[in-house]
C-alpha cells in the first residue's frame, strides 16, 4: 500500500452574484485580519469586530500558515479537511461541486468547479486552498488515498529523459507501440526565458524577471501535465508497469559541456516531471520504478554490446549492425531491458515478457512526437 496525495487545480465557475459577495467577504476580512495581526494590533476593538465576520477555523489556519505577513500581499484561504466537501453533480454547469466553509453562509458555501479530468474515488480530502487571481477563484483541491499497486502487468513501459525531448517513451514487447517523443518545446521555453532574464538582468528590472519566471514555471507546468498523462494513460490501456532511469545520470552526462548548457539541462524540470509521473501512475495502481541508467546510452538494445555516438542523437552497433538508429530510442530501450533482464520487482510483483526486441526503423522523423499545446 502507498499512500498518494495530489493537488487538483479546480477553478470556481460561474458564482452567483451572492456567493461572490459571500467569497469576496470572507475572503477580504481574512486578509485584514492577517494585516492586522502581522501588525500586532489584534487587542483592537477594530480586529475584534472583525473577527466575528470570518469563519473562526479559517482564520485559525491563517495565523497558523502565516508567520510572517507581508503588506499589500494577499494570502489564499486554507481550509480545514474536515470542512469541506466534494460531490458529483448532473449540473449541466459543472460536474462537481465543493462546499466551503464561510461564515456568511450557514453549512458552507456551495460552488461549481471545474478541474482536470480526476478520478474522485476512495479519496480523502486534504487541507485545501482557495486563491483570488484577477476576479477568478481557484481551490488547490489536495486529496489523497491509499493505493495497493497492481503486482501483474503485461508490458514494460520505459521512459528516457533527452535534452532535445523532455523523453522518449518504448513500450517493450515493441509490437504494441511505436516509440513516442514528448515535450520538444521544454528546452525552447527554458532557453527563452533565459535570455529573457539575461536581458532584464542588464537593466535590473527585477520585478520583470519575476513576472516572467511565473509564466515560464506555468507554462513549463501545463507540458509536464500533458506528458505526464499522455504517459500514465498509455501504461493503464496496456497495464505496463512505467520504468524510468534515476536522475544522476543525466546531470553528470551533462558536465563539461560549458556552463550554458550546464545551466539549461540542470534547469529542465526532470525532477518534477518523474515526480508527477509517480503520483499520477500511483493513483492508478500502476508502479514506477527507476533503474541506473548506467551503460543506456552506450550499450546496444539489440545485442547488448558497446556501440557508437558518431553523432549527436544516432546510434550504430558494429556487432549486430544496427545504424542510424536514434539514440534516444535506444536508450529508453535499455532501461526497459534492464527491468525485464531479472530486474526484481519489489512485493513480489510479477512481470510477464517477450524477449525484448528492437523497432524496426532508421529514420527518427517516423516517430510520433508528442507535443504539448502552446
Ligand atoms: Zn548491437
Amino acid at each position: 500500500m502507498v499512500r498518494v496525495r495530489k493537488t487538483i487545480k479546480c477553478k470556481i465557475i460561474k458564482p452567483t452574484e451572492l456567493k461572490l459577495k459571500h467569497l469576496n467577504k470572507e475572503y477580504n476580512n481574512v486578509q485584514e485580519l492577517l494585516q492586522l495581526e502581522s501588525k500586532g494590533i489584534e487587542f483592537l476593538p477594530i480586529f475584534h469586530s472583525l473577527k466575528k465576520k470570518v469563519y473562526s477555523a479559517n482564520l485559525q489556519q491563517a495565523l497558523r500558515f502565516y508567520k510572517k505577513i507581508k503588506p499589500n500581499k494577499e494570502y489564499p484561504i486554507s481550509f480545514r479537511k474536515d470542512l469541506l466537501e466534494v460531490r458529483k453533480t448532473d449540473n449541466k454547469l459543472s460536474k462537481y461541486w465543493v462546499k466551503i466553509p464561510t461564515k456568511q453562509r450557514k453549512g458552507g458555501l456551495k460552488l461549481a468547479i471545474k478541474s482536470q479530468p480526476f478520478n474522485f474515488k476512495d479519496y480523502e480530502i486534504c487541507e485545501s486552498k482557495l486563491f483570488k487571481k484577477k476576479n477568478n477563484w481557484f481551490l488547490n483541491l489536495t486529496v489523497q488515498k491509499e493505493v495497493e499497486l497492481n503486482n501483474t502487468y503485461d508490458s514494460v513501459l520505459s521512459l528516457d529523459l533527452g535534452q532535445k525531448y523532455m523523453g522518449v517513451s518504448v513500450m517493450h514487447p515493441s509490437t504494441l507501440m511505436i516509440p513516442k517523443f514528448y515535450g520538444k518545446e521544454v528546452r525552447g521555453i527554458r532557453r527563452n526565458y533565459d535570455y529573457i532574464r539575461k536581458q532584464l538582468g542588464k537593466n535590473k528590472l527585477l520585478k520583470e524577471i519575476k513576472r516572467f519566471g511565473q509564466k515560464e514555471q506555468r507554462k513549463v507546468t501545463d507540458c509536464l501535465h500533458k506528458i505526464s498523462n499522455e504517459i500514465v494513460d498509455l501504461a493503464l490501456t496496456s497495464n505496463s508497469t512505467i520504468v524510468v532511469g534515476d536522475l544522476k545520470g543525466i546531470r553528470k552526462s551533462a558536465k563539461g559541456k560549458g556552463r550554458k548548457f550546464n545551466r539549461i539541462v540542470s534547469n529542465m524540470p526532470y525532477l518534477e516531471l518523474i515526480q508527477m509521473l509517480e503520483y499520477k501512475a500511483n493513483w492508478e495502481g500502476i508502479r514506477v520504478i527507476k533503474v541506473n541508467e548506467r551503460g543506456t546510452s552506450h550499450t546496444c538494445s539489440k545485442c547488448g554490446n558497446e556501440g557508437s555516438r558518431p553523432k549527436q542523437g544516432v546510434f550504430n552497433c558494429s556487432v549486430c549492425g544496427l545504424k542510424d538508429y536514434n539514440a534516444d530510442v535506444n536508450g529508453a530501450s535499455n532501461i526497459g531491458n534492464k527491468l525485464s533482464s531479472g530486474y526484481i520487482l519489489e512485493d513480489g510483483a510479477t512481470l510477464t515478457l517477450p524477449e525484448t526486441d528492437v523497432y524496426e526503423t532508421s529514420e527518427s522523423s517516423d516517430f510520433s512526437r508528442g507535443e504539448c499545446q502552446k
